[in-house]
């Protein structure tokens, strides 16, 4: 076992805080992951990967910076990691989705705020989170009010860069975001002293659309029946895509999508062939919030799919073909972007599009919206998912949960009835 005290202690975390949450984790995964049957063998490099979130890659991270590098914190898929990798920096999602957490946030920002908010935030206050404290600056964004308000608290404690993300894909928004990512490209180069060149930044998006490109072989395997691998195992491959190294994540990823690939022809499934397939859409599921997951596949079914920044909203789209320039290639990096199909925009009619495509070609039984508490943009877009659905006459159960447990009986009671009315 390497002892990693004194990292943390450099990186001023509240080692006893730190310690009950490292106590934790461990028991929840093991309940949760490693009693699942018939798993991939390549999910052993995951397991080892959220085994030593706080370890080996803090250790990664601080070697980097030991040698001149920087590490930059984000919190949304708007924001392009390339373009952070093409300055030599390393990006890292620091979306939270523990109430561990959230505690600490609340002595600060109102209750009634969105508890990916709260815990993303609660880390930072309660100095429980490596990454952030790793982290040389943080790159916010103007995507739900929510969080932008929230920016501004962090801001206090934390160099902290907010771009503005467009409300509507209209020229006009187009043009901002475009802007947006040049006054970005201008502040990495500063904060690292190194230039992006067309050089730097077309390795940086080869080796990110190389990523993308292995969790979409993944997304594509779900199709299968019976279901190969379980909707927990593959939230967590794309849960861990946020702070991995992306070549090392991509080789594992490619590995377990051959090992998959390999169980097509016996059928070795997950599942049984007849488990309701389930999509899961809506807002984000940021490590290690597995709830949802945890109930609807302990009730019988199988997830086949996150329509999410969690799943398609972050791998969907590869980057186009541009002419090579600097300039030509941040356009096509801003094109890249706005293919995400958040709620925050408006109108979102190609998210209900993407909903309905991936129901029809996954082949699912039914949807369950996500939202959590207190996001106003995903409960309100619920409303027209809710009827398209309707029309094309797929079967949708709507939740609205946060991190706690106390509404899992309550949830496991309306999953399990819904299972039961779209049994196969
Ligand atoms: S749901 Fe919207 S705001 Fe949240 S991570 Fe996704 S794109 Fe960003
Ligand atoms: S889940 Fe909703 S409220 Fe929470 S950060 Fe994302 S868009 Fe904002």
């Amino acid at each position: 076992m390497v002892d990693y005290r004194s990292m943390w202690s450099d990186l001023d975390l509240d080692l006893e805080k730190h310690d009950i949450l490292l106590q934790v984790l461990p028991n929840m995964y093991e309940s949760i992951f490693l009693s699942q049957e018939n798993r991939p063998v390549a999910m052993d490099y995951f397991d080892f990967a959220v085994a030593e979130i706080h370890g080996q890659r803090v250790r990664e991270l601080m070697d980097h910076k030991a040698g001149g590098g920087k590490v930059v914190g984000l919190y949304c898929v708007f924001v392009p990691e390339d373009l952070i990798m093409a300055a030599g920096a390393i990006p890292v999602g620091l979306c939270a989705g523990t109430q561990f957490s959230i505690p600490d946030a609340e002595q600060v920002l109102p209750r009634n705020t969105c508890a990916l908010i709260k815990s993303s935030f609660g880390f930072k206050v309660g100095r429980t989170c490596p990454y952030v404290q790793a982290s040389d600056f943080l790159i916010g964004e103007t995507t739900c009010d929510g969080k932008k308000k929230m920016y501004e608290l962090l801001a206090e404690h934390h160099p902290t860069h907010v771009m503005e993300v467009p409300q509507k894909k209209t020229p006009l928004g187009r043009r901002l975001f475009l802007e947006e990512l040049q006054a970005l490209k201008t502040k990495l180069e500063t904060e690292t002293g190194a230039a992006i060149t067309a050089e730097t930044l077309a390795q940086a998006t080869a080796v990110i659309d190389a990523k993308r490109s292995a969790l979409r072989r993944l997304h594509n395997i779900r199709k299968a029946c019976p279901t190969l691998i379980s909707g927990l195992d593959a939230l967590l491959v794309t849960q861990v895509s946020f702070y991995d190294d992306p070549v090392r994540f991509t080789e594992k990823v490619n590995a377990l999508c051959e090992e998959l690939e390999g169980r097509v022809a016996p059928a070795k499934g997950v599942a049984p062939a007849n488990a309701p397939r389930i999509l899961v859409s809506g807002s984000p599921m940021a490590l290690p919030n597995w709830k949802l997951h945890q109930i609807l596949e302990g009730s019988g079914a199988v997830v086949v799919g996150e329509e999410s920044c969690t799943g398609t909203r972050y791998f969907n789209n590869l980057t186009p073909e541009s002419d090579g320039t600097l300039a030509g290639q941040l356009e096509a990096i801003a094109a890249r972007q706005l293919e995400t199909h958040c709620a925050c925009f408006t109108p979102n009619d190609e998210r209900i599009e993407d909903i309905i495509t991936l129901a029809r070609d996954w082949a699912v039984d039914g949807v369950v919206h996500y939202n959590l508490q207190f996001c106003h943009t995903f409960a309100n877009e619920a409303v027209k998912v809710e009827k398209a659905l309707a029309v094309e006459d797929i079967p949708l159960l709507r939740i609205e949960t946060d991190y706690g447990d106390e509404d899992t009986g309550q949830l496991r009671t309306r999953v399990e009835a819904f299972l039961e009315m779209i049994q196969r």
